[in-house]
């Protein structure tokens, strides 16, 4: 069993480097990659949200790359493939970090830049390549890009790839690496559908791996919940919990009409914060990442259109304005604070008519959500008791958001 990075027997300069970035032991899915990627087997893996996966492929890519050089200079060897021009860049950056004392060239490929900067870096010797598949494609077609060189096709994020629609370039980009030896697939789960039809084809007798530390993980977060009277409230309990307790925090609102109403509140309240919601000009999508990932802020406001693919460390504070809209959701949500290890709070706070969804939320997770109080901020309002026939068939219950397992629910 692995335990450390040096029990995965990697070049000298690849644990440095990995020692650097202060990671001192692999997570769950990357102990569990790791040794089946360099074993050269095909790979099928799914983890959680925040536990490691970029290092699960990056690592065993760089050594692969280093056990098996190249000859003389040409085309990529590794291409990465990813939903999201942002995650293809996060994914370039811990690339070249943990690739900082080899001589590897790592380039991104995605919409949103030039032709000209591509042109320039697409002349010279690349080793990996971190790409979206529409702008890739594009340039297959425009034969600006060549993978018949590429050893090592790795799928990233392959659920929200299928969600927005890549199958198809997905499926194209397969072929035309066809020559490969190595597809490895990540995703945060395998459950969705298309799934499996999708991976059955791309990859070729794969190791199974599916890491769930999710229970360890999600152990770290302090889930707790307020109750508001109303608007007023519930602003009173946010700007409470932002000045006394929350150091970097994602505040969840349900639309953009919601985000804009508490943007106007924060700045009433002179509490600074940076916001992304759904269809936003990249470049001021970009600009509030930045924002808030340098310091500068430390809220962030955000939709749950908005929040796809997000990929920022450190978050002390999840906090849901508003409920989502399912349980599922409220998942994706938290998942985003408590990344590899460290502690995480999300905190909800409801109103009456949000008590039932608390409540699924609660069953979804299996575990309590607690309610606390703020003194002097006690709700006035009595709590609901929701329909609480504990016998009751609980496929005859009226809630909409289903269990994914179907194991016995706790209650
Ligand atoms: P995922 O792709 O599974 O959502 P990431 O690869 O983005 O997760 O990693 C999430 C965070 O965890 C990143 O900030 C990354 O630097 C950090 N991380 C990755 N591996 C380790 C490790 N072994 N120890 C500590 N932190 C790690
Ligand atoms: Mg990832």
């Amino acid at each position: 069993m692995i335990k450390t990075f040096a029990d995965l027997e990697l070049d000298s300069n690849i644990v440095e480097a990995i020692e650097e970035m202060g990671f001192s032991r692999p997570t769950q899915i990357q102990a569990e990659a790791i040794p089946q990627a360099l074993d050269g087997k095909d790979v099928l893996a799914s983890a959680p949200t925040g536990t490691g996966k970029t290092a699960a492929f990056v690592i065993p890519a760089l050594q692969y790359l280093q056990d098996f050089p190249r000859r003389k200079p040409g085309p990529a060897r590794v291409l990465i493939l990813t939903p999201t021009r942002e995650l293809a860049m996060q994914i370039t950056e811990q690339a070249k970090a943990l690739a900082k004392n080899t001589d590897f060239k790592i380039f991104t490929i995605t919409g949103g830049v030039q032709y000209q900067e591509h042109a320039d870096l697409l002349a010279h010797t690349q080793d990996i390549v971190v790409a979206t598949p529409g702008r890739l494609l594009e340039y297959i077609k425009a034969e600006r890009f060549d993978c018949r060189a590429i050893e090592w096709l790795v799928l990233d994020e392959a659920d929200r790839m299928l969600d927005m629609g890549f199958a198809p370039a997905v499926d194209r980009l397969s072929n035309e690496c066809r020559w490969r030896k190595q597809t490895l697939l990540f995703s945060a789960t395998l459950e969705g559908k298309g799934v499996e039809g999708f991976t059955e084809d791309l990859l070729s007798d794969p190791a199974t791996i599916d890491a769930d530390p999710s229970r360890r993980e999600r152990k770290k977060i302090s889930q707790w919940y307020h109750r508001a009277d109303n608007m007023p409230h519930k602003l009173a309990l946010l700007k409470h919990i932002l000045i006394n307790q929350a150091e970097r925090t994602i505040i969840f609102l349900k639309t953009r009409e919601r985000l804009a109403e508490l943007r106007a509140e924060m700045d009433k309240a002179e509490i600074a914060c940076a916001w992304i919601q759904g269809e936003m000009p990249q470049d001021r999508r970009n600009n509030a990442i930045s924002r808030f990932s340098s310091g500068e802020v430390n809220v962030l406001l955000a939709t749950d259109v908005a929040a796809r693919g997000l990929d920022v460390p450190d978050i002390s504070h999840v906090i849901n304005f508003d409920m989502p809209r399912t349980a599922d959701i409220y998942l994706h949500r938290i998942g985003r604070t408590a990344r590899a290890g460290k502690k995480g709070n999300a905190i909800s706070l409801v109103e009456a008519h949000d008590q039932p969804m608390v409540e699924r939320v609660a069953r979804y997770i299996q575990e309590d959500i607690k309610e606390r109080f703020i003194k002097d901020m006690r709700p006035t309002h009595k709590k609901s008791v929701f329909k609480k026939k504990k016998k009751k068939d609980p496929a005859k219950a009226k809630t909409k958001a289903k269990p994914k397992k179907k194991t016995a629910k706790k209650k």
